[in-house]
């Protein structure tokens, strides 16, 4: 069996192409939805994450709005800036982007976001709505592990989920998204007994561990669907020739780069999922798509429009 490949970017496209509608419709309103990005610093992933950011924004008519303060900012300092863009009327989200350097307190900073405008979904108000079901902003990387799976058709109600990992951005919210959408969900970490059994048993599994080629190919049930969270970067030779064993065009590729991608699933998994989400190129695409779609709902909420497209990403948490 070869998995039917779960191709994030070809979501990506489709949400857009919703989402330029909808932004369409809201103009002749005066309504142009906005995100501010605060980046501290110069860490140069951060700086690449935040400009992609700001490049969807650009694509989709998006306003944007970029704050780049030196890395010796104080929290006082950044409570100041996020206090200013909580009262600025024309900003819709606001997105701190992580880390921050460790001497600023970064949970005082993310509790300081207006929930209305946490984009992000980190706010405790937002994760309280996500736990009890009720309309909010969900974390982007969930909500598009979500979107992948309805988008593609993968049955969720009464399937077995196996969520790999419980991060507060990641694990967690995923399984709760499971688990509103009428999955039987266990969360697995690393005390975690008899990881492969368990992951046997998955109709869906979802690998968010940060491990590369974790879970092997023969855990996954045969036709289960994986969604591949992970994002490692292998640039060991023998790590990158045990995984990719049996992609020479990768490992080609590996040897020309000295480094490649590869998610927390064995990538011989394609032999034996039904379906499954590529590393890059599945669940890394829909981060900046649900992010773009939390800026378009956030900005009808809180100017009392309601939410088309972006209710269909809610109602597959089965919110009420
Ligand atoms: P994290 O905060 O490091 O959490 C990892 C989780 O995996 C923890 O809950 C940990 O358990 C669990 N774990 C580690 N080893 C395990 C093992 N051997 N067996 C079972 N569970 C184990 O990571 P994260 O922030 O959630 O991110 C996870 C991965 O997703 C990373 O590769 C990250 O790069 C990727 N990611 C990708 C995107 C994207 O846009 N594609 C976005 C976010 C994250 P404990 O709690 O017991 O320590």
């Amino acid at each position: 069996m070869t998995a039917r490949i779960l191709d994030g970017t070809k979501i990506r496209d489709q949400v857009f192409a919703e989402l330029k509608i909808e932004i369409a419709r809201l103009a002749p309103e005066g309504i142009r939805p906005g995100l501010a990005a605060v980046l501290v610093g110069e860490n140069p992933a951060s700086q690449l994450y935040v400009k992609s950011k700001i490049a969807a924004c650009e694509q989709l008519g998006l306003n944007s709005w970029m704050h780049t303060p030196p890395a010796s900012i104080n929290t006082a300092q950044m409570l100041r800036l996020v206090h200013d863009l909580n009262n600025d009327d024309a900003v819709d989200g606001i997105l701190i982007q992580l880390p921050l350097p460790p001497h600023v307190d970064t949970k005082r900073i993310l509790e300081a976001v207006d929930p209305a405008k946490d984009v992000d979904g980190f706010h405790p108000v937002n994760l309280g709505r996500l736990v009890s079901g009720r309309p909010g902003l969900v974390a982007c990387t969930p909500a598009g592990c979500m979107e992948i799976l309805r988008r593609n058709n993968i049955p969720i109600e009464g399937a077995n989920a196996v969520v790999l990992g419980r991060s507060d951005i990641v694990g967690k919210p995923v399984a709760l998204l499971l688990m509103h959408a009428n999955a039987t969900v266990t969360i697995c970490h690393s005390k975690t007994r008899d990881l492969p059994d368990i992951v046997r048993r998955a109709d869906i599994v979802v690998a968010a561990m940060g491990k590369a080629g974790y879970v092997q190919a023969d855990w996954i049930r045969p036709g289960g669907a994986v969604i591949d969270v992970g994002t490692n970067k292998v640039t060991d030779a023998k790590e990158a020739e045990s995984l990719l064993r049996n992609f020479p065009v990768r490992l080609q590729r590996f040897r020309e780069k000295g480094s490649i991608l590869v998610g927390d699933v064995h990538p011989d998994a394609v032999n034996t999922a039904g379906a499954l989400t590529p590393v890059p190129g599945g669940v890394g695409p829909m981060t900046i798509t649900m992010l773009m779609s939390n800026t378009v709902k956030a900005a009808k909420l809180r100017r009392g429009k309601s939410s088309s497209r972006t209710d269909t990403v809610q109602s597959t948490t089965g919110a009420r």
